[in-house]
Parts: structure tokens; sequence; C-alpha cells
């Protein structure tokens, strides 16, 4: 299967608009050896021609323009994106669904609760049928269904399970805090040679479950957020701490383990980290956070990486 990061970024992206931090202030100057990042999305496909959308960031245009593998081949009006997998609705990861409205038709996988949130409180999906036909696929995570096998037409050769994660829903949304399904990550399964990808963007924390998940795979795409638990506050950009926005940060904090501590039990080839803040120093390619993500055998994704498993 081939997996393409279309964004690494966080919500705001690298450099965001109205951030003067450190690094994105270093950015604008030509001062930091890091490329920039649009908002965090990975497209995958079995043959290279057929694509599945996990996650519709606001910058899909962009990616979408970025990336010719994206663009149409057919009629006058054509896609290679067959179906769009959503693992939440935050909304770094379904604004995008409206820069989509020109579609034929969407093919939209959720779970109940994200399904409900972009019907109630951020009705995009009712706002999109006024504009093409979107057909809700759901996924059966809710209450004690913590994961679900699913299939999407035109892809045999890949086997799709979702998995709940812990997560805290969006800002937006009624039901606030960790409610199963409201946070989902995808493990893909190529079936002609049994690789195993597993993508899970936004990862509060990692227990048993989640360990088993992340050992079973040959390519983990995970959380880089944060670096360290405080380290919006230390930088003046906002009080909250890593834990409150949803994200385990890379380093470990008050006897708790950090997401490095976490891939150190894994023995997957591939360990990636995605969805990387502006504040997060390990976008800096020559600093010492990288350094020490390399002494680990960890990856950060960038924009336009390809991955080939
Ligand atoms: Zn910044």
């Amino acid at each position: 299967m081939k997996i393409l990061v279309l964004g690494s970024g966080a919500g705001g992206g690298f450099p965001q608009w109205n951030c003067q931090c450190r690094q994105c202030a270093a950015f604008r100057s030509g001062r930091i050896a890091a490329p920039p990042r649009t908002q965090s999305s990975v497209a995958v496909s079995a043959d290279g021609l057929s694509w599945v959308l996990v996650n519709a960031s606001p910058d899909i245009s962009q990616q979408i323009r970025d990336n010719p593998a994206l663009h149409p081949r057919g009629g006058p009006r054509d896609t290679p994106i067959k179906a769009v997998v959503l693992t939440d609705s935050q909304l770094e990861n379904v604004a995008g669904l409206l820069s989509l409205r020109e579609s034929a038709g969407l093919e939209v996988y959720t779970t109940p609760i994200v399904f409900e949130d972009l019907t109630a409180d951020l009705p995009l999906l009712g706002v999109l049928e006024s504009y093409c036909a979107v057909r809700w696929h759901m996924l059966p995570v809710a209450g004690a269904a913590r994961g679900a096998e699913f299939e999407i037409a035109g892809f045999a050769d890949l086997a799709f399970c979702a998995v709940a994660v812990p997560g805290a829903t969006p800002p937006h949304a009624r039901q606030r805090g960790e409610v199963v399904g409201g946070s989902i990550a995808l493990q893909i399964e190529d079936r002609r040679n049994g690789q195993r990808f597993f993508y899970s963007p936004a990862l509060a924390a990692v227990g048993e479950p989640e360990l088993e998940w992340l050992r079973g795979a040959d390519c983990v795409m995970v959380d880089g957020t944060f670096w360290h638990e405080h380290e919006l506050s230390e930088a003046g950009l906002s009080p909250l701490t890593a834990s409150q926005l949803g994200h385990l940060p890379q380093r470990g904090h008050d006897g708790r383990a950090g997401m490095l501590d976490v891939l150190s039990k894994v023995a997957a080839p591939r360990k990636i980290l995605t969805a990387v803040n502006n504040s997060n120093p390990i976008l800096d390619e020559q600093g010492s956070q990288r350094r020490a993500l390399a002494a680990h055998g960890i990856e950060v994704a960038h924009d336009g990486m390809v991955i080939e498993l």
C-alpha cells in the first residue's frame, strides 16, 4: 500500500498565520531549518490510482494541488479520492470537507458520535448536502464497542479497522470530554502482503490496548503535537497543557511516560510522528530534540512524504 502524507502539522500548521513564537518567527526570517507544514492528513492507496483520504484538513485544496497523485485524470470532472474517513470532528480534521463541495458525491466514514457532531453542533454534512450527495458510512465504535473492522468499496486489497483511542471531543461539541468513538485511530492492512499501517494523529494517552495496536503494525504514524507538557505556557502561547488539549507529549512528565518511552516498546520498522505543532522544537531539523528522536529510531513526517508498505 502507498501512504501519502498530505499534511504533517497540527492545527494552524507551520508557520501559523497569527503566531510569533520563536519558531514561527524564525521561519519567516529564514533562521530555522524547518519546512512549512500544512495541517495533518494522509491519503492511502492500494494501487496508486484510487485514494482514501484520512481527514479533510482546512488545507485540502493546497494539499491536492501539491500532490499530482490526487489530480483529476478521467472525464471533465473527476477525482481519484474515492472516500473520506474522519478520525474525529476537530476543525483541523473536518473543515476541508467544505472545500470538496464540487464533488459529485462524497463517501464519508465516521463513528456515530462524530456524525452526530457534524450534523448538529458543527453541521458541515447538512450544509454539504445542499451542494453534493453525501453518503454516510457508520463506523460502529461507541459504548462498549471499541473497535470495528470495515471495508471501503473499490479497495478490496485493504482491510480497515477503526479503534477508539483516548482523546477529548472538540470545544464546539455538546458532549465534552472523553466519549468512545469521539476519537479513533485506524489500522489499515494490505491483504496482499500483510503489512499494517497504524495512524493516530491525536492520542491523549497510550494504555495497554493502544500499545497492542502499535506493536501489531509495521509502520506507526502517531501524535507528534507537543514535545513537553507545558510547552504552550512556557512559550506564552496558551495556559493549556498538552494533556488538557488531548495530546501525549513526547517527553514524559510527573512520572508519566511520554511518547518516546511508548515508542521504545514498539518494534515497528517505521515509527513516525505527525501533526507537529508549531511550538514543538522537533520542527528544527538541526535541534537537539530531533537528534534525540533519531537516537530512538523515530522519524518526523513531512508534507509530501511517501511510504510504501
Ligand atoms: Zn508558532
